[in-house]
């Protein structure tokens, strides 16, 4: 783009495909992979089979939501590997059919698509934008084209500003106003190439486009800040750019097969081990643990790391005691032991055992889960709702005690009775029962 010779009469636009995936039409597919499919040599029987798969693979198009099943009217199939393909043997049947005439028309000078983001250059003594958008629009029903005119010369273009010169075109790089970037942190525990990958590709970007000088330091002014503010200094990244500029420069060819290894990432010393490899055919690569998805999805509960409210009973008055546990049970009943045989008053439990003479018993037959939830607020609110249960059924042991007295709870063991005979009121162990898990909706 940047050798095409313009001239004054050329002017900028861009056009972008309204909803392209879920506006394609389903039958619609059939006679570009038709056409298309003529132009292999594949026989007309295997055509044929192919755009029956093609058919039967566009119906599947069906998802959930609110646990209500949709299947819509048109569009192309959702998330299938198969869309990019497809929409793409669509629009390029468009650009063979249509726009190769105009181009040689000479109406439009230049054109390129990518997916559905067009540009467009056209001779404005020839035609208007508004009259492309209008042609272009007429072509398929199905779909919409949205046309942006140039603003002082410049038009964005995918990651790219272009701007007309004399006579001449010259790139810079465009950044969406919502870009926010923000990229792993410095202090991060992660691999440092995951954290350099980010300006890696910056980096490599500004190297490779075609960009005028003062494009360049523009946008190496941009990285740099960009370093700033996610807790990069300067040398680091300038490090990272005489690294990459000399390995583009040595064009490496060595294309030795190589298997992959994964290693979960939890700190630098992992290296002792992966570095073993180095002169391997074996390249590692690094898994983290502390990602985004990790830190939004709550740990599924499994019933060696159940963590939540239980009970200890004493073996010899059968008096219970009522805490929480953030962890396992077992690493809190081990800790009452611990206690009591330390002769450390730091648990209720432990000092009834020790005031009174009395017996502990084994795990499994005196410590129970009676409801399990992670630790935070609903833990603290199901703990004390017990303590104050156990506590008016008089099995509390006398050591523990119970909070402020709660109406609210009381409110909840009444209605929770009327629904269910056991209740609340049993010393049952909750697990199993079918309770809601929140107070308010009982
Ligand atoms: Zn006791």
């Amino acid at each position: 783009m940047t050798n095409l010779h313009i001239n004054k009469n050329n002017k900028l636009i861009t056009l972008d495909i309204k909803d392209l995936y879920t506006n394609l039409p389903k039958q619609g597919i059939n006679w570009p992979a038709k056409h298309w499919l003529q132009q292999t040599n594949i026989s007309q029987e295997e055509s044929i089979q192919i755009i029956l798969l093609i058919n039967i693979i566009m119906e599947q198009n069906y998802f959930q939501y609110n646990s209500q099943f949709y299947k819509p009217q048109k569009g192309i199939i959702m998330g299938s590997p198969l869309s990019g393909t497809l929409a793409e043997l669509y629009l390029q049947r468009i650009d063979k059919d249509f726009i190769k005439q105009w181009l040689d028309s000479q109406k439009i000078k230049y054109y390129r698509r990518y997916i559905d983001d067009i540009i467009i250059i056209y001779d404005k003594d020839k035609t208007k934008g508004e009259h492309i958008l209008q042609n272009i629009n007429n072509i398929d029903t199905n779909l919409t084209f949205k046309l942006t005119s140039e603003y002082n010369n410049s038009i964005n273009f995918l990651d790219l500003t272009i701007h007309r010169e004399q006579n001449m075109m010259e790139l810079g790089i465009h950044r969406k106003e919502t870009s926010t970037d923000t990229t792993i942190h410095n202090m991060s525990n992660h691999p440092t190439e995951q954290k350099n990958a980010a300006f890696r590709y910056y980096i490599n970007r500004l190297l490779s486009l075609p960009l005028t000088q003062k494009e360049k330091e523009k946008e190496w002014i941009n990285i740099l800040n960009m370093a700033h503010s996610n807790g990069f200094s300067t040398e680091q990244i300038t490090k990272l750019k005489t690294q990459i500029t000399k390995k583009t420069k040595e064009t490496t060819t060595t294309n030795k097969t190589k298997t992959w290894a994964t290693f979960t990432y939890n700190g630098r010393y992992i290296r002792k081990i992966t570095n073993i490899f180095k002169k391997t055919a074996i390249k590692i690569a690094y898994r983290t643990t502390n990602n985004t998805f990790k830190l939004l999805t709550s740990e599924k509960q499994t019933k060696a790391n159940l963590s939540g409210v239980h009970k200890l009973t004493c073996n010899t008055c059968k008096g219970a005691y009522v805490g929480q546990t953030g962890r396992t049970i077992n690493i809190r009943y081990k800790a009452h032991i611990r206690y009591i045989k330390t002769n450390n008053p730091q648990s209720a439990y432990a000092l009834h055992i020790l005031n009174n003479r009395h017996e502990y018993g084994p795990l499994d037959e005196t410590m129970q889960m009676i409801k399990t939830c992670t630790k935070g607020r609903y833990m603290n609110c199901w703990e004390t709702m017990y303590i104050q249960e156990y506590h008016q059924k008089d099995s509390l042991i006398t050591e523990q005690e119970p909070m402020e007295h709660n109406i609210l709870f009381d409110c909840i063991h009444d209605t929770a009775r009327t629904y269910d005979n056991h209740g609340l009121t049993t010393s049952q162990p909750a697990q199993g029962r079918q309770r809601p898990d929140q107070p308010s909706t009982t």
